[in-house]
């Protein structure tokens, strides 16, 4: 495999390992896909892990402003499904530090450890394995800006739009393979439902 792998080759090992699946599925909000995305179902084997985090990393260093700042870069994970993704890419960029939020119940915002605190101005790339409707990313974005640190670009191994992705304006989007799923916002309006498909209830 290549040093960046090419979209095939990416979507190849995330079939190979079962993290990508063909379909009837349903997602907690009631949308219904044709395809389901586990990406750590992926990431469990290291080859691939590393393959696909010093890919990322690659792509983040095509950017001169966050490449100027990569001694001092944070690397930031809105949920643990990124970590080995933060971390494999913080070692291939040799960035400064990894550090990621977590929601200790449904409904309550997300935080970090305790004593975890921002340095003003710090420099930060979020990291996760997917962008899907973005709601975390988006949060995560939030609370760091509020804390002083500067969010520079966004980098996840697969970009799965859905009608309600969250739109990150103007803030560098990096992605291995985008994946288009087919997405129905309910039972009623599902082709898969009409022609009677088994369905899967999936939980995030
Ligand atoms: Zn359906």
């Amino acid at each position: 495999m290549h040093l960046l792998p090419t979209e095939d080759e990416v979507v190849r090992v995330l079939r190979e390992t079962g993290a990508l699946r063909d379909g009837h599925f349903e997602y907690p909000s009631g949308l219904h896909s044709n395809e389901y995305l586990q990406v750590p179902l992926a990431m469990r084997y290291y080859q691939h892990a590393r393959t696909l985090s010093v890919g990322l990393s690659r792509l983040l260093r095509t950017n001169s402003e966050i490449r100027a700042m990569i001694p001092q870069l944070s690397i930031v994970a809105p949920a643990t499904g990124g970590l080995p993704v933060a971390y494999g890419v913080c070692e291939a960029l040799r960035a400064h530090q990894v550090y990621w939020a977590e929601r200790h119940d449904d409904g309550l915002p997300l935080r970090f450890r305790q004593f975890m605190e921002q340095t003003p101005g710090e420099s930060v790339v979020l990291v996760d394995d997917i962008l899907r409707s973005g709601s975390k990313l988006n949060e995560m974005r939030t609370l760091l800006e509020s804390r002083g640190a500067t969010v520079m670009g966004l980098a996840v191994v697969i970009y799965q739009p859905i009608p309600q992705t969250k739109d990150f304006g103007a803030l560098p989007l990096f992605y291995l393979a985008k994946l288009e799923a087919s997405y129905y916002t309910d039972a009623a309006s599902c082709d898969l439902c009409k022609r009677g498909v088994p369905l899967e209830r999936v939980w995030m």
